[in-house]
């Protein structure tokens, strides 16, 4: 679709500290640079842990990296007594563009709920970070719902309380296919893509629907993602243990090669 650039995103989850960061995002740089990766045609962003956000932001600037980043989480609230919480305020501050929202492993490990997500959506909307909301489905809800039902659901709900035109991003990740290395098939994620595409246009309208990015996630490599890449409803990918191995997410990225 010629009105929405593909995004490739990579989610570090807890790995590389901040030395290990600028070292990795040079290398990456470098390593696209040396390929002459169109970054306008393909557009690349990171999303490492919050201490290396501000080595992250000092080198992108520094070098002008044609990098995008983004935080993994973001505080619903804007300030105040929330220890251990961080404001999407501090992220803008820090130049991040992104903020991934409602991952599987914080809706699991720490209970995120779907209103929780929702008001997380809104505060960094109200910061100008662009939310990349996760949805997806278990093993057993696929089961037991059909495939879309959940993320379908989950979509909804996270967007409850975005009434205008808004830049947001959206990754289908299947929870079973996270980490598993059975990824879903292309087949499948475009099914599902194309119905949360419906959910975007009954919620915020035609026009946004159209340039909405959606996003697959969920055991992408260099051998699948091309399959991806040629469904209509699929705009990039959300990659976590491959975008770790710097010549394997550089392929991934220039998966029209
Ligand atoms: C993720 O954590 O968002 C993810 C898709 O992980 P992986 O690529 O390792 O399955």
């Amino acid at each position: 679709n010629p009105r929405r650039t593909p995004l490739i995103a990579g989610n570090w989850k807890m790995n590389l500290d901040h030395l290990q960061a600028i070292a990795f995002v040079q290398k990456l740089a470098w390593n696209l640079k040396d390929a002459n990766h169109d970054f306008a045609a393909v557009e690349v962003a990171v999303f490492p842990p919050f201490t290396d956000l501000r080595s992250v932001q000092t080198l992108v600037s520094a070098d002008k990296l044609p990098l995008a980043f983004g935080a993994q989480d973001v505080s619903a609230q804007d300030s105040g007594a929330y220890t251990g919480e961080i404001s999407g305020a501090f992220l803008a501050q820090l130049e991040c563009q992104y903020v991934i929202i409602g991952h599987s492993e914080r809706r699991t490990l720490h209970n995120e709920t779907d209103e929780q997500v929702a008001a997380k959506v809104t505060a960094a909307l109200k910061h100008n970070l662009v939310p990349l909301i996760c949805v997806g489905e278990s093993a057993e809800d696929l089961a037991t719902h059909g495939p879309s039902a959940v993320p379908v659901a989950q979509l909804r709900a996270a967007l409850a309380g975005v009434t205008n035109a808004a830049d947001i991003v959206v990754a289908y990740e299947p929870v079973w296919a996270i980490g598993s290395g059975q990824a879903a098939t292309p087949e499948q994620a475009e099914q599902v893509a194309a119905a949360l595409r419906g959910v975007l246009t009954e919620t915020l309208g035609q026009d946004v629907a159209d340039k909405t990015r959606i996003l697959y996630g969920g055991s992408v490599k260099s051998g699948n993602i091309a399959a991806f890449m040629r469904e209509p409803n699929v705009d990039g990918a959300l990659v976590g243990g491959a975008s770790l191995d710097i010549p394997e997410f550089s392929s991934i990225i220039r998966y029209h090669k």
